[in-house]
């Protein structure tokens, strides 16, 4: 958190605050090595530096930071910025002063000493920008604070957080409403990853953002590939996502129970990958050392509950991968967006089966909450399940939900290899009727095992007791194996014609049961695809070779890895992760440029000024041998 010394680059940049627009650029090529701006940001900063109001919704990785980083080096006075997330503060900072931005923090991690240090820097002017958490913010001791300081800006970052449709709400940001009349002078923008309407319209309003300009970017990542696959033995399938496709690679699995995270993470280090588990049972200070690590490490992997990885920044996350069905698909958004912020290629994988949607529905039923809160939850499983079992584009379906049209886009599993499809009419009308007679004859209600049991007409107790065997539904489904009945079932759920009801997620009827038992509709549904990789054709990659590092020669490869070990070192001595040195796309670009001077260095995207006067000299070094081209 101090200045940084004499040489400061940026300095001359500070100081003029005129003519904004041409200056913009100059900070985005002089501090961060950028050479243009990308989507929305070249006017999210013109409206902000110019005194206006932005909501800017952007997905994962499209460059919300800069947006107000820009803007606050811009204006005279310190860039405030709102943020949940206490525990990556420090690296935050930490990475605006590896670029030579003036930053601090102020939050509870800080003695009380530290907390002054920093107040005073903020009322003598030394910031370009502050991170607190939003419960500090709204303190009066810290409002007055802030009335006595210069302020360029406050930038509300996670701003879905306000709302409380979404799946992240947390109280405190409800407090934020204050900034607008308090104060009035200060241009305020708000940032996010969520792009529902509902939650844009709940934010601009929580937030009192009614007169700013918005701007709503494509949520594509096209650099992600989407593949959602039935779930036989998740682990061993997670397994060979691993070793086949990923192999020495950063990737985050997400679980839905602490249990599972353990037991995840034992199997891959039992396997020998490196992972460490993550969930709020842990002690705060294992979770912190855990983080830690997997930001500082290369290729290590991370089994966590959605506790994890709001605000993780690492650009290198090469896969995300689900073993558990998320709640919704804003939260499958954001967190599958953690992979490939670099815009390298990377793997969203989900394994989902019959179990996740019956267990969540019955979480949902029996679980606390008002009747809102339960048809809200039940809403956000429905389109969540429609994706799993879309048999179109999934990147359609998924921009669909957040407003946005777009074509079939070829890089994720139904488009790369189209499920096919049979008329199940039939045998949903048979499973219907299973439902009704069991109720009807018997006043039964069963979950999805015995209803198999009962189309299949396979005896057992139950089926004996109650004498199924006299009904006339017994036994006339035989002509699919049990396999695949509960693909017909899980699909049928998905699709409202069936639903799980009750603590045991007994099956009945749906609403849209009605006119399928009349024939009026015809059930096309997928055949489950035994589980594969459905990727860009290449085989097994040489382990340890970085995805990133796909598109090089084999004799570029080897410089990208001179380089990447060079990174390695560096921030081992630095205690910083690798990424903050340079990011792998950087590296690449390197590579690719083949610099033999500090000046060509200079002029490959990711290099600023002071990154390029601190290791310049230091990369050319580590470049082995001539250039090939
Ligand atoms: P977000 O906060 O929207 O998830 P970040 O601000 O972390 O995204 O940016 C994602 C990555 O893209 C970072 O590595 C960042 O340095 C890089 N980036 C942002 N803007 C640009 C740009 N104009 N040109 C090149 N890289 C950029
Ligand atoms: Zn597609």
């Amino acid at each position: 958190m101090s200045t940084p010394p004499a040489a400061d680059p940026i300095s001359a940049l500070r100081q003029d605050h005129t003519g904004q627009t041409g200056r913009a650029l100059e900070i985005l090529s002089t501090v961060f090595g950028y050479d243009a701006f990308r989507g929305d940001q070249a006017e999210i900063i013109e409206q902000v530096a110019s005194g206006g109001d932005a909501v800017v919704l952007m997905p994962t990785g499209g460059g919300k930071s800069l947006c107000f980083q820009i803007p606050s080096l811009l204006r005279a006075g310190t860039g405030i910025v709102v943020s949940p997330l206490i525990a990556l503060m420090a690296d935050q900072v930490a990475a605006l002063e590896g670029v030579g931005i003036r930053a601090a923090y102020l939050n509870s991690t800080l003695d009380l000493d530290q907390a002054r240090a920093v107040e005073q820097q903020l009322l003598a002017g030394e910031l370009d920008l502050l991170y607190m958490a939003p419960e500090r913010l709204v303190l009066p001791r810290t409002q007055e604070l802030l009335g006595r300081a210069r302020l360029a800006l406050f930038a509300i970052d996670e701003a879905h957080c306000v709302s409380q449709w979404g799946h992240d709400f947390r109280p405190d940001y409800l407090g934020l409403s204050v900034l607008a009349e308090r104060f009035p002078e200060v241009p305020r923008i708000a940032l996010t990853a969520t792009a529902t309407e509902a939650t844009h319209r709940e934010l601009t309003e929580r937030l009192r953002m009614q007169e700013a300009e918005h701007f709503v970017s494509s949520f594509d990542r096209p650099n992600i590939q989407y593949r959602i696959e039935p779930k036989a033995s998740p682990r061993e399938q997670l397994l060979k996502l691993i070793t086949t496709e990923h192999e020495g690679e950063s990737g985050i699995v997400y679980c839905l129970s602490r249990k599972s995270v353990e037991q995840t993470a034992d199997a891959l280090v039992a396997r020998g990958i490196p992972a460490l588990p993550y969930h709020a049972g842990l002690d705060a200070a294992v979770r912190q050392d855990h983080q830690e690590r997997f930001l500082r490490a290369d290729g290590l992997i991370i089994v966590a509950t959605i506790a994890f990885g709001m605000g993780i920044d690492k650009p290198d996350v090469r896969f995300v991968a689900h073993l558990d069905l998320p709640k919704s698909i804003e939260g499958y958004y954001q967190e599958t967006g953690r992979a490939g912020r670099d815009g390298q290629p990377s793997t969203a994988w989900m394994a989902y089966g019959l179990g996740d949607v019956v267990s969540q529905r019955r979480f949902i039923d029996t679980g606390e909450g008002s009747e809102l809160f339960k048809r809200n939850a039940r809403s956000h499983l429905d389109a969540m399940l429609a994706l799993c079992e879309t048999v179109s584009c999934r990147r359609v379906q998924l921009l669909r939900y957040f407003g946005q049209d777009s074509q079939p886009c070829g890089n994720c599993d139904t488009c790369l290899s189209p499920p096919q499809t049979w008329d199940a009419t039939v045998a949903s009308q048979k499973l219907l009727s299973a439902l009704i007679r069991l109720d009807r004859e018997r006043g039964q209600k069963f979950g999805s095992g015995q209803v198999i049991e009962v189309l299949l007409g396979r005896e057992n107790q139950r089926s004996t007791q109650s004498r199924h065997d006299e009904l006339s539904v017994w036994g006339i489904g035989e002509e699919l194996s049990e396999k695949e009945w509960r693909t017909v079932v899980r699909q049928l759920l998905a699709r409202g014609i069936i639903e799980a009801e009750g603590d045991y997620g007994v099956l009945v009827p749906g609403p849209q049961a009605a006119p399928v038992l009349r024939s009026e509709t015809t059930v096309e549904l997928a055949v489950d695809r035994t589980p594969q990789r459905a990727a860009r054709g290449g085989g097994r990659r040489a382990a340890g070779a970085s995805r990133a590092a796909e598109s090089l020669e084999p004799a570029q490869r080897e410089r990208f890895e001179a380089l990447r070990t060079w990174r390695t070192s560096v921030a081992k001595e630095k205690q910083i992760p690798p990424y903050m040195v340079f990011s792998d796309a950087t590296l690449v670009g390197i590579v690719d440029a083949a610099p033999v001077s500090v000046a060509e260095l200079g002029a490959v995207s990711g290099v600023g000024a002071k990154k390029l006067a601190e290791y310049g000299e230091a990369v050319l070094e580590a470049l082995p041998g001539a250039p090939v081209s």
